[in-house]
């Protein structure tokens, strides 16, 4: 494919003027060990330069090769293909009888892509989309292919790894038995007096929601398993209509509400896999804190409301348990997650961004490597040399590393 190359919100335009799309896995090798810099392009759903390959460099995306789905029933794995995006996994692995402990408020994005980040749903006891990964398969810059398993000491840098190690062909992954899931809407949460972790508690993915033109949450969604107990939820009024978490709109984008019990992979996400999913016209942001410091930081953003309202579309808080990927925002730490989706105007945005930045100084925050922040602090990802020793060690002459991955591994 030749042309304009962007990502899925169109904020960034990537230097490569062609995405190479190999159609086998020897054609990919070849390309890569034919590459002086190499990047792939997941499902383009980051906010910023993650995915630029920079001049000279290769961006490929694995959407052309054959979208492998692999489920071993009896072991409750399932073995996917480095292209394929999780729509496509769901309803493979559904189909089977068998489920993902969680997802990401969208189906569209690519696992590859999704992992890579640390992309996350919600939930106290559910960690990031990364959790349930059991071994990983690359291309590394020779051309040469590597498994890493979890039994394996560089597991740890190998599936958050901001595609630094190599070309993620495929990712296997536990599974458990299918669930089903009802999804409970309730409106106007007061921040006063919040108890956040009996609220974060009440169902096994939980996400609060304020555009913070007011005090306190416009919504609350509660997605319970309904082999978990009903909640009770005596803190807000139950929604009277469906509701999208950008105001205005259309709530037909967003999966059942009202308590219809549903497929996991049908009520986990807040979107429907066959709309598009949010506003589009988006930016995004999103800083990871110690779950003990949710209401620190939450009063800290009241304090700010007036800067954040003109520019934020909706706001979403989430849980995250504690990972193991030495990259990962949520990594050694249960975690709170605040979410901002911006106005499409980075002028505006990246000013408030940094004041955000600023609010959440002391409270140990580490930002989505996905979404727009203004700094990374380095200093608060312990395990950051382990992991520059291992893209050294896979990758010595650096073909994988852009500005962007140069920058967390030297900075
Ligand atoms: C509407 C919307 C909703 C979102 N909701 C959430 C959410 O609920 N939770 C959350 O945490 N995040 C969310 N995100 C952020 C999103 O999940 C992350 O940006 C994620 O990385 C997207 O996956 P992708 O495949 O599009 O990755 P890309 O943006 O394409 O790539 C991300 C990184 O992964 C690398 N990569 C991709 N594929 C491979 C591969 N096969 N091998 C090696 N490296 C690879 C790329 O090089 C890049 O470094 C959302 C984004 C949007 C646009």
């Amino acid at each position: 494919m030749t042309g304009t190359v962007t990502n899925w919100a169109g904020n960034i335009t990537y230097t490569a003027a062609e995405l190479h799309r190999p159609r086998s896995l020897g054609a990919l090798r070849s390309l890569v060990a034919d590459s002086a810099r190499v990047r792939v392009l997941g499902s383009g759903h980051s906010f910023n330069e993650i995915a630029e390959p920079g001049a000279e460099g290769a961006l490929l995306s694995l959407a052309g090769l054959p979208a492998e789905i692999d489920v071993d029933t009896s072991a409750r794995t399932v073995r996917v293909g480095g292209g394929v995006r999780y729509a496509e996994l769901a309803r493979v692995v559904h189909g089977r009888g068998l489920a993902l402990p969680n997802m990401a408020s969208l189906p569209h994005i690519s696992v590859a892509g999704s992992v890579a980040t640390g992309t996350h749903g919600s939930g106290v006891a559910n960690g990031s989309l990364a959790a349930p990964v059991r071994e990983v398969e690359l291309v590394t810059a020779d051309g040469s292919t590597v498994r890493i398993g979890r039994a394996d000491a560089r597991f740890g840098g190998a599936v958050t790894s901001l595609g630094a190690l190599g070309v993620v062909t495929a990712l296997t992954l536990d599974l458990e038995p299918a669930f089903e899931v009802e999804q409970h809407v309730f409106t106007e949460l007061p921040l006063e007096r919040l108890e956040f972790e009996t609220v974060a508690k009440a169902a096994y993915s939980v996400s609060l929601f304020t555009d913070w033109r007011a005090p306190g949450f416009r919504q609350v969604w509660l997605k319970r398993r309904t082999d978990q107990p009903l909640p009770d939820f005596p803190w807000a009024a139950p929604a009277t209509e469906k509701l999208h978490p950008v105001p205005g709109m259309p709530a037909v984008n967003c999966t059942e509400q009202f308590g219809v019990p549903g497929p996991w992979h049908e009520r986990l996400p807040h979107f429907r896999a066959e709309f598009t999913p949010s506003s589009g016209a988006e930016l995004q942001s999103e800083y990871l804190l110690p779950r003990p410091y949710a209401l620190d930081m939450l009063h800290a953003l009241d304090a700010i409301r007036t800067r954040l309202a003109p520019v934020v579309q909706t706001c979403e808080v989430r849980t995250v348990a504690a990972d193991t990927q030495w990259l990962s925002p949520a990594y050694g730490r249960d975690t709170v997650a605040v979410h901002f989706t911006w106005v499409q105007d980075a002028d505006a945005v990246l000013p408030v961004v940094r004041r955000v930045e600023e609010a959440l100084d002391g409270l140990d925050a580490r930002p989505h490597w996905g979404k727009v922040f203004a700094v990374a602090p380095l200093d608060r990802y312990p395990r950051r040399g382990d992991f520059r020793a291992l893209a050294q060690s896979l990758d010595p002459g650096g073909k994988f590393a852009n500005a962007f991955v140069r920058d967390i591994l030297t900075g």
